[in-house]
């Protein structure tokens, strides 16, 4: 099996060391290597930095070395062709080699990541590396993979098309179990929780997302938006951060970006709509994360949730969400709550009328 892995390995020509410590590559570095049996693999090496001494390429070429010569799992060897892909593509943009060391530093603490999680994944699940995330699943080996590229991946690069610059700095795994009964097994077993929601959460203390999958991938999107608005905009109220998230519970493709769709927080908010419950967008965007979140059991979180989600929404066909999004994080400052910022985006000095508007604009939507 790791003879298989190990030649495999080679084949796709792996920059990476999964396992090589950063203290053993420097004293790599130190020795004279005979690399010249790996110059066939220089070809997918991409451009050398010549004047720096030890150029990109042969650090890489040596991580290379490192990386063919330790027996892999099937989890390191799924690493090392999914972030063997990722880390070409970083190279081909990579001009310093400020750069290279980022991401050698990067794919250490990864390789760290994965040799702790190989310990603690069950017998009979798929791992597949999607970074900055790491998926494991237990459904069927090919649908782990789709999961990984057409909901992990999809979501990732249209996210980071639009808004997002910086990769959550620690490895988040996403567990995918197959149903209920998956779900809240290993939730106990792994992680010694008792999950309350049917659908999935993000625990903190783990690093992780616990996911029922047999829910669909809504909560999971949703999820995924959470880390990168955390490192990319810290100060991010609880309006907006839930508003962002739950916009792409449900989503699709247009042009080429992410467009939140009409989902099953409509019916609710329709329903306080008509009955005269909505609160002002200057109540909304001040809540406190205690206020905003309150308490599950109340009709309140649901509601706030589906304002926020639905102002969003009115953003994003208004073509002003993007926008919204990058001002309100460079003035968050001078704008703590987003209020002013959405404001003048929506060139509205009467927020009251625009409540009005805004309903109006809902109650033409049509339920899923
Ligand atoms: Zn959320």
């Amino acid at each position: 099996m790791n003879l298989r892995l190990r030649a495999s390995v080679l084949e796709c020509a792996s920059p990476l060391a999964l396992s090589v410590s950063p203290r053993l590559l420097m004293a790599k570095r130190q020795r004279t290597g005979a690399l010249q049996n790996l110059a066939g693999q220089r070809r997918f090496m991409g451009r050398e930095n010549a004047t720096d001494g030890i150029s990109i390429s042969t650090v890489r070429l040596r991580l290379l070395r490192e990386s063919v010569s330790k027996t892999l799992s099937e989890v390191g060897y799924n690493a090392v062709l999914s972030v063997a892909t990722a880390s070409l593509l970083a190279l081909a943009t990579s001009d310093t080699r400020a750069n290279a060391a980022n991401a050698l530093s990067t794919h250490a603490a990864f390789a760290e990541h994965l040799a702790e999680l190989e310990k603690k994944v069950p017998q009979g699940f798929t791992v597949v590396v999607q970074p900055p995330f790491v998926v494991i699943g237990d459904e069927a080996r090919d649908v782990v993979h789709r999961r990984a590229t057409n909901t992990v991946k999809w979501t990732v690069d249209k996210l980071k098309q639009d808004y997002f610059k910086r990769d959550p700095q620690e490895t988040i795994d996403i567990w995918l179990f197959r149903d209920r009964v998956s779900y809240t097994n290993h939730a106990r077993l792994l992680f010694n929780d008792t999950p309350t929601t049917p659908f999935g959460y993000y625990s903190a203390e783990h690093h992780a997302l616990i996911m029922n999958i047999s829910t669909g991938g809504g909560t999971l999107v949703h999820e995924i938006v959470h880390p990168f608005l955390r490192v990319n905009f810290p100060e991010c109220p609880a309006w907006f951060d839930e508003g962002l998230a739950s916009l792409y519970e449900q989503a699709s493709e247009k042009n080429g970006h992410i467009r939140g769709l009409v989902n099953w927080r409509f019916k609710g908010l329709e329903r306080a709509i008509k009955d005269g419950k909505t609160i002002s967008f200057q109540r909304l965007t001040s809540m406190s994360g205690a206020e905003f979140y309150g308490g599950r059991s109340s009709t309140n979180y649901s509601q706030y949730y589906a304002q926020a989600r639905y102002l969003c929404y009115y953003l994003q066909e208004q073509g002003l969400l993007v926008k919204f999004y990058h001002e309100f994080a460079a003035n968050v400052k001078q704008d703590p709550t987003g209020y002013d910022t959405l404001k003048r985006i929506l060139d509205e000095d009467d927020m009251e009328t625009f409540r009005k508007k805004w309903e109006t604009f809902i109650l033409r939507l049509r339920s899923p």
